[in-house]
């Protein structure tokens, strides 16, 4: 026996035909005598209507009334499914995220769950009971229902397999694991069977859309195995090794998991790109200390995020930075520079929103070279020039013209040994 939290997403419980098809396989999952939770994420579609039906009213509507309409997303298909899930024969019960109580802080709309109280639902469990927990959304220091944020019902469930002690947290969406790459693009991509932590937060970081980036930071930090898999695909119930070390079945979708859990290492473990960055530079600043913190403090006080950056200095005593932020902050960013002009005193300011990053991630990184260097030769190959580099520990990213992006991903996909076959 296992003790898993089952979570579905917006796709897998679109209507009332894949709401049944969900109940079928927790049910299944529960006759294969596993204790199970369930955390659900809204109908597909549902909560963008909310969210637009608060922007409509007003675009500077009050957060706690914003939180009060869109968590009950939610709230409809836990409702829904617990009803599916009795009609099935399993004993089933709802949950909003304030009955458990799912605590978290009073940032409404994008509040950080702070506690979670399993006791009631373990006890649940322990009786037979399914609970069917509506995921995204908590209960604040003020008592009034808070938000986490676009996509936080992944958040949710891991939470929840954190605060039950649960041993793994299967994540069911609309595509079967996660892949090298976006198979949309490179058709030869892979399913990985398992994927260390740290790799899959750089990949949902720079553009891997398939979990919510702070589920993953919540996931390695409370050691949570996470399995993603589709919930569209019919297959016997996931079933793992046994406590008793004997193999009763496999998993269908990717393991998210500890580093030491994978014995074959890739080096590379996947590429992702984004075209969700701008390129901003301002040339020709005066080079002197105290350039750079005149140039990002600013930004940051307006809450721009500032990703890769480059300075380049000439010989005539001034310096070029060139730096990337969110598209959706670009205009805000002009905003500030311009204002700032004054201070930083740089010749020019020019802006370029066609630029796509590129990343490739994975923690064999750490002990072979040459993965930079492969990246930067295989562009060159393709005439593809490099605008921005910048580096982490497993990952290499680059900024490169937004009409490249195919054939860069295509060509490093091949290049690092990926492609299916
Ligand atoms: N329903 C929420 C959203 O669309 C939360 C989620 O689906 O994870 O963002
Ligand atoms: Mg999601």
């Amino acid at each position: 026996m296992a003790r898993i939290v089952m979570k579905f997403g917006g796709t897998s419980v679109a209507d009332l035909d894949r709401i049944r098809s969900v109940a079928d396989r927790v049910k299944r999952q529960v006759e294969s005598g596993d204790e199970v939770a369930v955390v659900v994420s809204a109908m597909s579609g549902v909560t963008n209507q909310l969210v637009g039906y608060c922007q409509a009213l007003s675009p500077l509507h009050d957060a706690r009334e914003y939180d009060a309409v869109v968590s009950t997303g939610e709230q409809v298909t836990s409702g829904l499914l617990a009803i599916a899930l009795q009609t099935a024969g399993i004993d089933a019960r709802s949950w909003s995220g304030w009955q458990i109580p799912f605590g978290t802080d009073g940032a409404h709309g994008k509040a950080r769950i702070e506690d979670i109280d399993g006791a009631l639902l373990v006890a649940r469990m322990q009786a037979g009971q399914v609970p069917v927990v509506a995921g995204f959304q908590g209960i604040g220091p003020d008592n009034r229902v808070t938000t986490l944020g676009r996509g936080g019902s992944d958040t949710s469930a891991v939470a929840l397999a954190a605060a039950l002690k649960a041993d793994r947290c299967d994540i069911y969406t609309d595509v079967d694991g996660i892949y090298t790459t976006d198979p949309r693009i490179v058709p030869r991509a892979r399913r990985l069977d398992k994927i260390a932590y740290e790799e899959m937060l750089e990949l949902a970081s720079v553009g891997a859309k398939v979990l919510q980036t702070r589920s993953v930071e919540l996931a390695m930090k409370e050691r949570v195995r996470i399995q993603v898999l589709s919930s569209f695909e019919d297959g016997p119930v996931p079933v793992e090794n046994g406590g008793d070390g004997v193999s009763r079945g496999t998993l269908p979708g990717t393991l998210v998991v500890d580093e030491d859990e994978i014995v074959e290492k890739e080096i590379v473990a996947g590429i992702a790109y984004s075209r969700d960055d701008a390129k901003v530079t301002v040339r020709k600043v005066p080079d002197r200390p105290g350039v750079a913190a005149a140039v990002f403090g600013p930004l940051s006080e307006a809450n721009v995020n500032v990703d890769m950056i480059v300075q380049s200095t000439g010989a005539d005593g001034t310096t070029d930075m060139t730096f990337t932020v969110g598209k959706t902050d670009l205009a805000r960013a002009i905003q500030v520079l311009e204002a700032a002009h004054g201070d930083i005193q740089y010749g020019e300011m020019l802006t370029d929103p066609d630029v796509a990053k590129i990343s490739v991630v994975g923690v064999g990184m750490r002990s072979h070279a040459g993965v930079a260097s492969t990246m930067f030769r295989t562009l060159s190959d393709r005439s593809i020039n490099i605008q921005v580099i910048s580096t982490s520990e497993i990952k290499v990213s680059v900024l490169i013209g937004v009409e490249y992006t195919e054939l860069a991903v295509r060509a490093l996909h091949s290049a690092y040994g990926l492609d299916v076959g």
